[in-house]
């Protein structure tokens, strides 16, 4: 028996039915945009449209997150759906009538699109409760844009919000521009990079800069180590698995004729597999420590962790690329030749759970993808028009998951 198209059908005229009053909610969101952990407005809007549905709700208390979970009427697995909700210190100019009201903060990463699209599918699948064999988390997260929420959640106990661990997590993230509006991307393994710090403080001893010999300069060890890390970068690293390592901020002395105490600089150290972060992490800290030990320096070199790579479980990306070619066109579900550097923390959850992380192309139709301002741009705007077409992709992922169907039966 073949019920997905039915099913996905129906799911698409329902989700057609909810897009005025996402928009709405989408708007309003965007005129309030907050940052951080602590996002009081979005979550009393968030509870507001998740009134009245058979929901059980559990706030964070770290952060205002929303945990809602739907037991289906049948027993069965337990899926999670996540949505981040919050802004970034952006002034907007995007010019748009529903534009940021709140000074320097704006919604330009699209989260706003999530939010919505992930209250969208928890009413989808609120209506579709009778037939569910199992339940659904949906995760509200703040504070996506480096403050960690979701290793505050997962702190928090939403990996355990629906009885048992998901078998499989699933997220969207809207693209303003690159994609073509409506358009799905996936691809398995890594999607997105990590973003890690390494900071650096080579010490020696000030002096006359006439007489070097009676100092210890720091300087020209510091400025070896840097150019030591590129040299890292291309003898260390497979160029097909590779590390970006950016010395972004180089700091020392204060005129031409005094040998300074220290020197001090700071580098991001991006990488697109769990194997060449651990070695780049390990690596560049030792290198540096090496050379400024040889010149006799002291050497502080610390490394400060943030997002992890954000990996697809083959298989779940598999079966979502599958179901968004079903439900809303084949040529609308396409493949990534490459991850993004961009760096994510669904990457936390996608360690836990097998994980699908999508990208939805939401550019608006009078803007050109390949010209277009993107996310985090003051001047980025996204259509919702795609949010009708993000609640049903999120409902329908959780839908077929727990129908227990995989990809191969899916395309058979
Ligand atoms: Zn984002």
């Amino acid at each position: 028996m073949n019920d997905v198209p039915s099913r996905q059908a129906a799911l698409r005229e329902s989700a057609a039915a909810l897009q005025p009053e996402l928009v709405a909610l989408r708007r309003a969101l965007h005129q309030e945009p907050e940052i951080g952990l602590e996002l009081p407005l979005t979550q009393a809007k968030v509870l507001a449209a998740l009134e009245g549905l058979p929901l059980e709700i559990t706030l964070g208390e770290k952060l205002s997150s929303v945990t809602a979970v739907l037991r289906g009427a049948l027993p069965g697995p337990v899926v999670l759906l996540r949505g981040d909700m919050d802004a970034l210190p952006v002034q907007e100019t995007s010019g748009l009538p529903y534009a940021s009201t709140v000074p320097g903060v704006m919604h330009a990463c699209g989260h706003d699109l999530h939010t919505a699209g992930l209250v969208g599918a928890a009413r989808l699948l609120c209506e579709r409760r009778e037939g569910l064999a199992g339940s659904v988390v949906f995760m509200f997260q703040p504070g996506e844009e480096g403050a960690g929420g979701a290793r505050i959640m997962v702190h928090e106990g939403v990996l355990d919000a629906g009885g048992s661990r998901p078998v499989a997590a699933y997220a969207l993230h809207v693209a303003a521009s690159v994609l073509p509006n409506g358009w799905v991307a996936t691809r398995p393994g890594p999607i997105m990079a990590a973003a890690d710090v390494l900071t650096v403080t080579m010490r020696g001893r000030g002096g006359h800069g006439s007489t070097p010999h009676l100092a210890l300069d720091p300087v020209p060890a510091a400025c070896e180590a840097v150019t030591a890390l590129q040299t890292m970068v291309t003898r260390r690293f497979d160029a097909f698995d590779p590390v970006v390592v950016t010395v972004g901020s180089f700091h020392a002395g204060t005129t031409d004729n005094v040998i300074p105490d220290d020197a001090v600089f700071a580098a991001t150290v991006r990488s697109f597999s769990p194997e060449a972060r651990d070695r780049v992490l390990a690596e560049a800290p030792r290198l540096v420590r090496g050379i400024g030990e040889a010149h006799g320096l002291t050497v502080d070199a610390v490394v400060t962790e943030g997002y992890p790579v954000t990996v697809n479980d083959p298989a779940e990306t598999a079966y979502a690329t599958a179901a968004a070619g079903q439900l809303l066109g084949a040529e609308r579900s396409i493949d990534m030749p490459r991850p993004v550097a961009g760096s994510e923390d669904f990457a936390l959850i996608g360690a836990q759970v097998p994980s699908a992380y999508l990208l939805l192309g939401a550019c608006p139709p009078d803007r050109d993808p390949l010209t277009a301002p993107y996310n985090h741009s003051p001047e980025a705007a996204f259509d919702d028009a795609v949010l009708g077409d993000a609640a049903a992709l999120l409902a329908e992922l959780a839908l077929g998951r727990l129908t227990g169907r995989t990809a191969e039966q899916l395309s058979g």
